[in-house]
Formats: C-alpha cells, sequence, structure tokens
C-alpha cells in the first residue's frame, strides 16, 4: 500500500496560528518490527509524520491534539501556492525532523502533567526517528528518557501484559545503550507468558544478545 501524506490546515490550540502541515492517518500493513518494537512498512517512515510542530510557538503533539480544520485541495505541480507551501513543508522538516518534533511533544506533554507511560512512548518513537536520521546522539538521548519514563510507568503499578511489554522495553533500550547488567535485570522482570506469542523468539534472542554483551539494532523474528 502507498502512503502519502494528507496537506492539510491546522489551528493550534495554544496560540491559535493557522498553518498548513502533512499528516499520515495510517501506518501501513505488512513490513517489519525491529526489536525496540519500532514499526516499518510501505514506502515511507511514518513517525515524523504523527506529530505536528505549530511554526508559531513550537507547541508539538500528535496531530489530533491540533484543531483540523480542513484538506488542501490537490493542486497541480505548476500551482504557485504548491510551491510556496512545498518550500513552507520543507523548510518545516529541516527545522523540525522527528527526533526533534518528538523531544517538543514531550517537553509540552511534560509541562501539563501527562502520565510517565505517554512521556515514555512519545521518547521511544522519538528515538526511532533519530535513528532513520543517523542522528546516534539524539536516538541515545531518547533511548535514555524512555527507559526513565518506563520506569517511572513500572514504579507506578502495572500489570499482566502491559508490565511485560514494558519490562521487555526497558530491558532492550538498556542493551541498546550497552547497559546490559540493566538489561539483564529487566529482561529477568519480565513474565514470558504474559508476552504475545510473537514476541516471545525475540525476547529469548534479545536476553542472550544482552548476556554476550550485544547491543546491535535487530528485526524481531517473524512468527
Ligand atoms: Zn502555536
Amino acid at each position: 500500500m502507498m502512503l502519502v501524506p494528507e496537506f492539510c490546515r491546522m489551528r493550534c490550540p495554544e496560540c491559535y496560528t493557522n498553518f498548513p502541515a502533512e499528516v499520515l492517518r495510517d501506518t501501513g500493513s505488512g513490513g517489519l518490527l525491529e526489536s525496540d518494537l519500532c514499526y516499518r512498512a510501505g514506502n515511507i517512515f511514518v513517525y515524523p509524520f504523527l506529530v505536528v510542530v505549530c511554526p508559531a510557538c513550537r507547541f508539538a503533539g500528535y496531530f489530533a491534539e491540533f484543531e483540523f480544520l480542513g484538506e488542501f485541495p490537490r493542486y497541480s505541480e505548476y500551482h504557485p501556492l504548491k510551491r510556496v507551501m512545498g518550500e513552507f513543508l520543507k523548510d518545516q522538516r529541516r527545522l523540525y525532523p522527528g527526533s526533534e518534533k518528538y523531544r517538543l511533544a514531550a517537553s509540552a506533554a511534560r509541562r501539563r502533567g501527562a502520565p510517565a507511560m505517554q512521556l515514555a512512548h512519545l521518547h521511544l518513537r522519538g528515538s526511532w526517528c533519530a535513528r532513520q536520521e543517523k542522528n546516534l546522539e539524539a536516538e541515545r538521548h531518547h533511548q535514555e528518557e524512555a527507559v526513565r519514563y518506563f520506569r517511572k510507568a513500572a514504579a507506578e503499578g502495572l500489570s499482566g501484559i502491559e508490565a511485560a511489554f514494558v519490562a521487555y522495553l526497558i530491558g532492550e533500550l538498556c542493551r541498546r545503550l550497552g547497559r546490559f547488567t540493566e538489561a539483564l535485570e529487566a529482561f529477568a522482570e519480565v513474565e514470558e507468558g504474559a508476552l504475545p506469542q510473537w514476541l516471545r523468539p525475540g525476547f529469548a534472542d534479545m536476553r542472550e544478545r544482552a548476556r554476550h554483551k550485544d547491543g546491535t539494532p535487530q528485526i524481531l523474528p517473524q512468527t
């Protein structure tokens, strides 16, 4: 399936500025799952398009947090508006790559006192974007923050599948950060029977890799 970003007009909930943005409402199908649960499918890396940054006040969040004012029509390549908008969006992509969008979204969420789990997932997605951008420093920063907030969420009390997923992610992110002792401690917390079937072989593999101090990114085996 071909994924194409939608050009639309948005209104910022903080400063009420109207601006054009490009968003995706679908994450595709088929594809691969990386060991930190980054999903890759189709022709486009979708995560940067799920978050919007207001160009006026830099408020950032998932596009549902913005007021949707309507979709732009499909202008021809030669339409002057298409060219102006294309330049604007190109500029926005350069100013706010995915890793930066998620950093801004996490800081906006933190300001309004969002739950630790939500902050953890914003940073996790930020780390996926940073990896796509080959920005190792930003990837590590987001991974460290994701671990911190997943730990906080776990300390607040989780159970069942959610507890198993979070312990797996803490373990996997620590493995990727080269913190192998912490990775093994977190993996020991994973209740294997609570993990979905499709994640169990990958979990065993990542735990084995942590034992051998292997911090390389991996693709989960398909079941
Ligand atoms: Zn704004």
